[in-house]
């Protein structure tokens, strides 16, 4: 018996049967676009199927240059680069796994010079305009699907995706706004959807019957004048005519102004696009877009939405997902929690992709969690994540591991974290680490504030007391407005109506948001987040004639900082707009270039350029960083201890979950 019976039944393709309902959606790891990097890459994927996964689709490979991401990025466009992917295919094949390659060409969302796109219309995300491409360069693009799809056959994968969504180069081809062509593949809508259709039909023609193709379909553009749902499910059937064996759900292009797959998204937001689609095909479809759970991924099955769902960034931060709800223990599973701080915002800024709760992620050759040589006695000071990660992962290893918490609960400023609307997946990273401490047996000691004495007996000491935030030192800093994050945060004071947040960090947008929403949040209801973002499954694209609707904002906010740059510059590159897309929907008002003077019973007293102002607020909330906590470390190191200090203790600026995660794991795999 399962909790998952629906998840975990098999798909009979006809020719091919796929083990259960999990579709690994393509990630662009940075692992693609370099010969050497295959290796890495083919370890990655063995990981996932190892853990079970039924059928997994790589990251984008163009079909040619023009067709390039970026200068020199992925393709597959030779039989010389066979060798290299034939070392995905058969390390996949040999976990029983099965792998589609994803053909992607981005159009004019390529990053180089040598873009082209169905009209010279340049993007808003990309700074080079495309050249429009001849009928007979089209007819082109179509043969190099082909010799891709050949290729990847060619090379043992058991079928290719056909990227048809996100604003890439087939949709650029299907809307009015970025095809403005008078051939055969422009004007009315049978001619702007003949080039996907013609790629599908020609691409199964040389591929033959006994390979998967999986269209994947933009079915909610989230653009202004993208296409009606009428051209959708024309697209959609005349897809599945022309060979098509899945088809996959696209919703939103790259340039769409609202969040999709972001933490603030409730889980499963988009399914219903899926199950309205579904309706009007033969062929299997797949749910896609923040389903991060066994148990939602079960409920879009069994409810008839979808066939197949695809989880990307789940399987990143759990390569185990699927082996572990069919075992029953969904709770040990390390749950994505969807804020793209190590996926996509390393992709975008040319890291290498990992994930933020599972620094192994596409680094499963580097970093090597295996049993001790010998047990030794360890005790790690704080269980904030950074300590969570090195406790579990020592004991993982076979060392004996003490954890001293002063708090209450495990979790340090997690528990912050997870109280800020739409940051409720914090909450799953604590759970994941409850269990894991219990599975791996770690002594956990809440309610410890630890001194020196205690950590005498132990081997090695591992620092992870994290951050305490910065006092000010400002003429008023007592006075009874003022109130630090934490107390804000935790809810152990009062706030007014009138509000001013000093410093304009990611504690400070967090801190506007806590106070913007008073509680309730839109993440967690998709008619809430659709009201507040402004889609509308029944308009044109979901947002044609549509408004975000954010409401009344229920504080007046001032942000303040003393640098002049643009607020909440340092915020993430896929999320940073999104965060200040909200506070701006909420009123906020920013203030760069500010110097303060004062906090006193008038509010807060501040010059910019050389003028003086009082904000006449309720309260002040300071979120102005934060210092390392390292009371133990100087007595420990001259006892001759062998003390490592991680995460926030180690160095307070700019630390993340993604650094206090890592470290923690680092270390403990090292000792
Ligand atoms: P901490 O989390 O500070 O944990 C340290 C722990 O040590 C605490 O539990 C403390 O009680 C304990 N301790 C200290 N001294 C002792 C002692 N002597 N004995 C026993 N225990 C002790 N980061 C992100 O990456 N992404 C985000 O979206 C994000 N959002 C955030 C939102 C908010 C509102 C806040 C406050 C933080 C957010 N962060 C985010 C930052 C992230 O939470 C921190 O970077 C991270 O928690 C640091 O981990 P740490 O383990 O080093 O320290
Ligand atoms: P931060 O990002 O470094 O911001 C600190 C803010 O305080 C800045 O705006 C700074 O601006 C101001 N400040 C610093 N010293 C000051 C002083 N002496 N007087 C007045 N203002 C001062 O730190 P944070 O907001 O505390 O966040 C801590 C870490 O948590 C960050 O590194 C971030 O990565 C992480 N975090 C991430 C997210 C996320 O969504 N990814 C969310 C929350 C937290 P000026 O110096 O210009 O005044
Ligand atoms: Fe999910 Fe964040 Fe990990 Fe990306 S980095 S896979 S969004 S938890």
């Amino acid at each position: 018996m399962t909790d998952y019976p629906n998840l975990l039944k098999p798909l009979d393709l006809g020719f091919t049967t796929i083990k259960n309902r999990v579709l690994m959606g393509s990630m662009h790891t940075g692992l693609e676009d370099k010969a050497k990097d295959f290796p890495r890459l083919a370890a990655y994927f063995a990981e996932r199927a190892k853990g079970g996964v039924g059928l997994m689709v790589t990251g984008g490979f163009a079909p040619n240059i023009v067709g390039w991401l970026t200068p020199f990025g992925s393709t597959l466009m030779s039989r010389w680069q066979l060798k290299r992917h034939r070392l995905i295919t058969d390390a996949v094949h040999r976990h029983d796994g099965k792998i589609c390659l994803q053909i992607l060409h981005s159009g004019r969302y390529g990053y180089h010079p040598l873009v082209v796109s169905a009209s010279d219309i340049k993007s808003p995300i990309t700074p080079f305009k495309p050249r429009a491409l001849s009928t007979r360069g089209v007819y082109r693009q179509m043969d190099a699907y082909v010799r891709s799809a050949r290729l990847a056959q060619e090379a043992g994968y058991d079928g290719v995706e056909i990227m048809g969504s996100e604003g890439y180069f087939i949709n650029q081809f299907l809307v009015q706004r970025t095809n403005k062509r008078n051939d055969e593949f422009g004007g009315e809508y049978a001619n702007r959807m003949r080039l996907p259709v013609e790629i599908v039909k020609r691409v199964r023609a040389a591929v033959g019957d006994k390979f998967i193709i999986i269209y994947r379909l933009s079915m909610l553009d989230l653009v202004p004048r993208g296409s009606s749902w009428e051209e959708v499910i024309q697209l959609g059937k005349a897809i599945e005519a022309a060979g098509a064996t899945l088809i996959n759900t696209g919703i939103g292009w790259h340039e769409a102004r609202l969040p999709t797959i972001l933490t603030p998204v409730p889980r499963a937001a988009y399914s219903e696009v899926t199950a309205r689609f579904r309706k009007h095909v033969n062929i299997p479809v797949v749910a896609v877009n923040r389903i991060n759970t066994p148990a939602v991924a079960e409920r879009i099955i069994a409810d008839g939405e979808a066939d197949m769902v695809s989880m990307a960034r789940p399987l990143l931060a759990d390569p185990d997902f699927v082996v572990k709800a069919a075992a029953g223990k969904a709770d040990h599973i390390n749950t994505c929690i969807a804020c793209n701080q190590a996926c996509l915002d390393h992709t975008f800024t040319k890291q290498t992709a990992s994930c933020l709760v599972n620094p192994q992620a596409c680094h499963e050759t580097i970093l090597k969690i295996e049993p001790a040589t010998q047990a030794k006695s360890i005790a790690v000071v704080g269980a904030g994540p950074a300590g969570l990660a090195a406790a579990t992962t020592a004991a993982e290893r076979g060392h004996r591991v003490t954890l001293f918490e002063a708090n209450v609960d495990i979790g340090g400023q997690f528990n912050l974290a997870k109280r800020i609307p739409g940051k409720e997946e914090f909450h799953e990273t604590i759970r994941y680490y409850r269990v894991k401490l219990e599975e791996t047996g770690v002594d956990l000691k809440l309610n410890t504030r630890v001194d020196t004495g205690v950590l005498q007996d132990f081997d090695d000491i591992i620092m992870a007391s994290g951050v305490t935030p910065r006092v000010l030192n400002l003429p008023g800093i007592d006075h009874p407005k003022v109130v630090n994050y934490m107390d804000c945060i935790n809810g152990k004071r009062e706030i007014g109506g009138k509000v001013a947040i000093i410093g304009a960090g990611g504690i400070g947008f967090d801190a506007a948001e806590y106070l913007l929403h008073a509680g309730h949040s839109v993440s967690l209801d998709p008619e809430d987040y659709f009201r507040y973002w402004g889609v509308d499954l029944d308009q044109r694209a979901g947002v044609e004639n549509v408004k975000p609707n954010p409401g009344e904002p229920r504080r007046q906010i001032w942000m303040l900082q003393r640098k002049t740059t643009r607020p909440g510059k340092g915020l993430g590159k896929t999320s940073g707009w999104v965060h200040r897309a909200t506070l701006k929907m909420g009123g906020v008002k920013m203030l760069t270039g500010v110097s303060y003077r004062k906090i006193d019973d008038q509010g807060l007293h501040i010059t910019i350029d050389g003028e003086n102002q009082t904000l006449d607020v309720d309260n002040v909330i300071i979120c102005a960083g934060q210092i390392s906590v390292t009371d133990l470390l100087e007595p420990l190191q001259s006892s001759g201890k062998s003390v490592h200090v991680i995460g926030g203790a180690k160095l307070a600026a700019e630390i993340d979950a993604k650094r206090a995660i890592k470290e923690g794991t680092e270390i403990a795999a090292a000792l």
